[in-house]
């Protein structure tokens, strides 16, 4: 069913509760604030004439006159007054309402007890409503008076009413689902219009967006965060565009050197030299190509969730680390220093792999891009955090690259030769570990003086967690 004919029905159902409830609620206090006034005008009268005769004001047959009533103010037209002896029979009669009433036992026992007493008695159509009020003379009871008016106006009007909320009824029903179904077919109008988008959403329509609604109501807001997931959407569609066509572009430079290098060979007879040398070179590009494509295949396991994690010292990292390319600092005439500021164990959560290649990376950058002088590797323990930091004394990056040397395959200079192996893939490598991990690289370098990379992670130490 649809949402919109749910919400309708809905509202519907809930109001028709509240209407009856509310309906019989007010028929009731109607009926009852209405009986109340008969009750409180006999109470008025059968006092009257009880402490008129009580006091002997009037004799038995003065009050049951009509003469008497009219000069009290009191109608007797509508009126049964009756006197009744202590066991119920009538002796007098007044009023014009002539009518028999049945005298009840109950009246009778609350008369004994020297207590008016109030009931309602159907003899023939419409019921009545009887006062009977004791009349005692020496502390013992004499007469009774019975008083009774007709509820017939009563009756009529409690009928009226109910006519009137039978008929509302259907009415104020009819009137709020026609409501409710056309309000919630405006609430919903977007959500309509947010699937039509959403169906013709393909890798091609990712400009498309929802015209923004101003309210900012669950509905403006649903609009907003279709349009920013479209936004996420596109930009990694046009990542991973921008990405295959870079992958294509580098893989294709080896592949065209190959190529070439082995058409030369085939084109005439060579020596065994320089088939050697051929051979030599095509190992080179084969091994360019081994490297991009491993890198490549890295990237896409590295974010890959479910990634195997433990407690790593980075002190112990970064010593194997410097320990494994001092040879080749060496061969650059290089002083690879290691910089621990703490003797403890700097604990990070985190793959071993990965770290490790996340550092490798910015070690062997440093080593390739500084001509003379030295490298430091850092490790540092701030507050909260563990700080794994790679600086040297080379060549820089300027300024407007810094920001781009972690874009994929970017590099600053490209008639700059290539590290050996270069993927133009390593900071990327470096940065998506690093953000993996929970953590961030920041850059700083200035053309000709050197460079630092400084890679913040979350720290694992227990007295951190404090
Ligand atoms: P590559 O494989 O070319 O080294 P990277 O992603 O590792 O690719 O680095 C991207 C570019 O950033 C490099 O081409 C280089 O120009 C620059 N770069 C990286 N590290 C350094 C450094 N320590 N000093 C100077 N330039 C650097």
């Amino acid at each position: 069913m649809k949402l919109r004919v749910r919400l309708a029905l809905m509202t519907s159902a809930a109001l028709a509760f509240v209407l009856s409830l509310g309906g019989i609620g007010v028929d009731q206090l109607f009926a009852r604030s209405l009986l109340r006034e008969v009750d409180v005008s006999l109470q008025s009268v059968g006092e009257l004439v009880a402490t008129s005769l009580t006091r002997r004001q009037l004799t038995m047959q003065q009050a049951f006159e009509e003469r008497w009533f009219e000069s009290m103010g009191i109608s007797p037209l509508d009126k049964v007054v009756r006197l009744l002896d202590r066991n119920g029979r009538v002796d007098l009669r007044g009023g014009r309402l002539q009518l028999d009433l049945p005298t009840s036992e109950k009246s009778l026992r609350a008369a004994e007890r020297g207590r008016a007493s109030l009931e309602t008695i159907r003899v023939t159509g419409s019921p009545i409503r009887v006062l009977t009020v004791p009349i005692f003379f020496r502390n013992r009871l004499r007469h009774l008076v019975q008083i009774g008016s007709p509820l017939s106006d009563v009756e009529r009007s409690v009928k009226t009413l109910r006519i009137v909320l039978l008929l509302a009824f259907p009415i104020a029903l009819g009137g709020s689902a026609l409501g409710a179904w056309w309000l919630a077919g405006r609430a919903l109008a977007p959500v309509d219009e947010v699937t039509r988008a959403a169906r013709k959403l393909t890798a091609r329509s990712l400009h498309l967006r929802l015209p923004p609604i101003s309210t900012k109501d669950e509905v403006g807001r649903l609009v907003d965060t279709f349009n920013e997931m479209i936004d996420r959407l596109e930009s990694s569609f046009q990542m991973t565009r921008r990405f295959s066509a870079d992958a294509s572009h580098e893989l294709r430079t080896p592949l065209t050197i190959l190529r070439g290098e082995i058409e030369l060979a085939l084109r005439g007879k060579r020596t065994e030299k320089e088939y050697r040398t051929v051979l030599e070179s095509c190992l080179e590009e084969v091994e360019q190509l081994t490297e991009i494509v491993s890198d490549l295949l890295f990237l896409s396991h590295s974010d890959r969730p479910g990634i195997e994690t433990h407690s790593i010292d980075l002190n112990e990292l970064a010593a194997d680390l410097v320990a494994a390319l001092s040879p080749l600092a060496k061969a650059k005439n290089l002083s690879l220093k290691l910089h621990l500021q703490s003797p403890e164990p700097v604990l990070t959560t985190g793959n071993p792999g990965q770290l490790g290649r996340m550092l490798r990376n910015l070690v062997e950058n440093a080593i390739y891009y500084t001509p003379e002088g030295w490298v430091e590797v850092t490790v540092m323990k701030p507050k909260n955090e563990v700080v794994l930091q790679v600086s040297d004394s080379g060549v820089g990056i300027p300024l407007e690259h810094q920001a781009r040397v972690f874009s994929r395959f970017y590099r600053v200079d490209y008639a700059r030769s290539r590290a050996p192996g270069s993927s133009g893939l390593g900071l990327s490598i470096a940065q998506q570990v690093a953000e993996a991990h929970g953590g961030r690289i920041l850059l700083e370098s200035e053309v000709g003086r050197g460079s630092t990379f400084r890679v913040f992670l979350p720290s694992d130490s227990a007295s951190d967690a404090q």
